[in-house]
């Protein structure tokens, strides 16, 4: 037999099948993807978007794909795959313009975007413990770190916090740094991103802010979910968005929550964000975990029993920051105690150790505590109707550490504070966020009160 085109219906059918096995979203990502060419004895060649897809599709979707071909087709067959064609003719991300490469080496181009949030060097694809849990968005940040602009553009990773998505995002910065020196990449976090347009807002250098932004290779955002309710940014983000995606340049994106749950954000936002590559990262399981402690502890040069892993890694289940956390306090108390490090001082170190099971960092009453001892108002002035100037900013105050430090939605905030609503939250939150860039007395305030939460919650965990 020659090659005959795939019958519609016959594919309609396997799709349909596949359909009612898979989620939805694996579903769109793989499936819906796949373009049937032709059809040849026992072979099919089947389209598909990219290389990278191939590689992935292979290890964890085509025994799925045979199956419902069996189905479909009533034998076995081989797959065959071709990549789109319009992929290769896609330009390479363009060398850095002109302006950007001075005659005099350095200081280079990169280095001078990076040095405005460095990476961490220790967030690196080596360093990175791959799991069940997180391997589809190491798999993704992979293919993005080796092909910028064309593998998944944007890449959004979410998941809860501590599970590692600042690590694989600065990963791809790194990598990228170490290949191709020549690379323009910029690592932000979404407030800091929001502070400076505040402030080239009000300095009344736009121009400069979107020049930053926009001549760039890569763009690495973080917590991306602090965009809702910030109309003004999000604006502004949108343009740079489309600027960097119209130019074919990167743009990866992590947030404690999927798109969809992100509160008060716009629609065209909202679709942009899904238009590449969304992909989770969930809690790891135990033997990630396990691998985690001990990579951990050879990095540390610590040397780390098996059940004492084993006691740590059962304990600390839903952050891995915690979990180091638990392995770097046992470390330092075992040298300051000269004592090795056994099961009976891991469960003396753990018994104050909290899994916060991916939730708030802070806990609200907890905010209001803090924020309440230092403007030196009683902390049910936080809840309740007052409004003199000082019980107000401590309230405004609150409420935007409550925004930043947990995960609760403006509502669950509003609740919070005396059953105020949304709107209220929301107000406060853009109030203090603006103010704090122009008043160094809040930024430091603020900074203050962010030190106290961290000691308290230290004492209270132990770390
Ligand atoms: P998130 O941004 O999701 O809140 P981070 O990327 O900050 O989390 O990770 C918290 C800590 O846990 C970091 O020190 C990071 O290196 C470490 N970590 C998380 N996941 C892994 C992993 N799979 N392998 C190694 N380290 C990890
Ligand atoms: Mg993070």
């Amino acid at each position: 037999m020659s090659p005959q085109p795939v019958d519609t219906s016959v594919w309609a059918n396997t799709l349909e099948w596949i359909r009612d096995r898979v989620s939805g979203q694996r579903f769109e990502t793989w499936f819906s993807r796949m373009r049937p060419l032709e059809i040849e004895n026992d072979r099919i060649l089947i389209e598909v978007p990219n290389p990278f897809f191939i590689e992935w599709f292979e290890r964890h979707n085509l025994p799925l794909l045979r199956e419902a071909l069996r189905h479909s087709l009533g034998s076995g067959y081989t797959v065959q795959w071709r990549v789109q064609p319009e992929y290769y003719r896609t330009p390479a991300p363009d060398p850095p313009s002109a302006e950007m490469r001075p005659a005099v080496p350095a200081p280079d181009p990169a280095a001078v975007c990076l040095s405005r949030t460095p990476l961490n060097p220790r967030y690196s694809f080596e360093n990175f413990v791959v799991g069940r849990s997180n391997e589809f968005s190491h798999a993704a940040c992979r293919a993005v770190a080796r092909d910028p602009g064309r593998a998944y553009n944007p890449l959004f990773i979410h998941g809860s916090t501590g599970l590692g998505k600042t690590h694989l995002m600065q990963a791809i910065g790194n990598a990228l740094l170490c290949e191709r020196t020549r690379c323009r990449v910029v690592y932000v976090y979404c407030e800091k991103f929001m502070n400076e347009l505040i402030e080239a807002i009000s300095s009344g250098d736009t121009a400069g802010f979107r020049q930053r932004y926009r001549n760039l290779d890569v763009l690495l955002i973080d917590d991306i979910h602090f965009l809702g309710g910030r109309e003004a940014t999000q604006e502004e983000f949108f343009h740079t968005f489309n600027a960097l995606h119209d130019g074919r340049k990167q743009i990866v994106m992590t947030s404690d929550r999927p798109p969809k749950e992100i509160e008060n954000i716009e629609l065209r936002l909202l679709s942009r964000f899904s238009w590449g590559l969304v992909s989770d990262i969930s809690p790891p399981s135990l033997e990630t975990r396990l691998a985690i402690l001990h990579r951990r502890a050879s990095v540390e040069n610590l040397s780390l029993p098996d059940d004492v892993a084993l006691l740590i890694a059962n304990q600390v289940r839903s952050n891995v920051r915690v979990l180091e956390g638990s392995l770097v306090k046992l470390a330092a108390l075992s040298r300051l105690l000269q004592a090795e490090l056994s099961v009976d001082l891991a469960q003396d170190v753990l018994k104050d150790v909290v899994d916060p099971d991916g939730g708030p960092r802070y806990a609200p009453p907890c905010i209001q505590e803090t924020v309440a001892r230092f403007f030196d108002v009683p902390s049910e002035a936080l809840r309740g109707k007052r409004r003199t100037s000082r019980i107000a900013t401590a309230r405004q105050v609150a409420m935007y550490l409550c925004r930043k430090h947990t995960s609760l939605t403006l509502n669950d905030i509003g609740r919070s504070f005396g059953h105020r609503d949304h709107s209220t939250v929301l107000h406060a939150c853009g109030k203090v966020a603006r103010q704090r860039v122009r008043d160094s007395q809040l930024e430091s305030a603020i900074h203050a009160i962010e030190d106290r939460l961290e000691t308290e919650s230290r004492k209270n965990r132990g770390v």
